[in-house]
């Protein structure tokens, strides 16, 4: 409950942003409140301290999670990245959008055997990217140890889409 207020207190909503009838979640306002930034990294460190091997963020804001989120475990963090930004070798998975795909790439040297991999994103939207980067960490041999999203939006089914998965979301809409 804690966390939940803390992120719902900071978040802004801006309508038609980046397109007319979108309704997008902005946590800037959350990522420049140090104290809250720090109560946040810290209170998701507690959910997964010893329960996970490595955090692996989903380009661009999962990175601004996920790193100080691996510091606080005292674990490596693994960056799934837009087609074209890694060099290789990589790995890619390819996912539907509303209009055309897109592609998700991962460095597979980066993920460890076995290591268990906690997923972390600033939003489950339709949960295209999350179930890539799931497959992602899974044809690189790693085991999802399971996916920390800020923000859900609930209406567009992304959890649908991560069945049988551990997904715990902060703040649900
Ligand atoms: P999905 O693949 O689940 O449809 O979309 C999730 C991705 O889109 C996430 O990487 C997330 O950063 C971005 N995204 C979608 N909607 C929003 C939003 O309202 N606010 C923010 N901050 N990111 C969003």
């Amino acid at each position: 409950a804690g966390l939940t207020d803390l992120v719902r207190s900071h978040v802004r909503e801006i309508p038609d942003f980046p397109a007319p009838g979108v309704l997008f979640r902005d946590i800037t306002p959350l990522l420049a409140d140090g104290p809250a930034l720090g109560e946040l990294v810290r209170g998701l460190a507690d959910v997964y301290r010893g329960k996970v091997d490595a955090v692996a963020g989903l380009e661009s804001r999962g990175f601004i999670l996920a790193a100080p989120l691996a510091v606080t475990l005292g674990v490596g963090m693994l960056t799934v990245r837009k087609a074209g930004r890694l060099p290789g070798p990589v790995i890619g998975v390819d996912y539907e959008l509303e209009y055309g795909t897109a592609r998700m790439e991962m460095r597979p040297e980066t993920v460890d055997p076995g290591h268990r991999v906690l997923i972390v994103d600033d939003v489950l939207a339709t949960g295209g990217t999350a179930a890539a980067a799931v497959e992602l960490v899974e044809q690189a041999g790693g085991q999802v140890a399971g996916l920390s999203m800020l923000l859900e939006l609930s209406e567009l089914g992304g959890r649908s889409k991560l069945e049988d998965r551990q997904v715990d979301s902060v703040l649900v809409y």
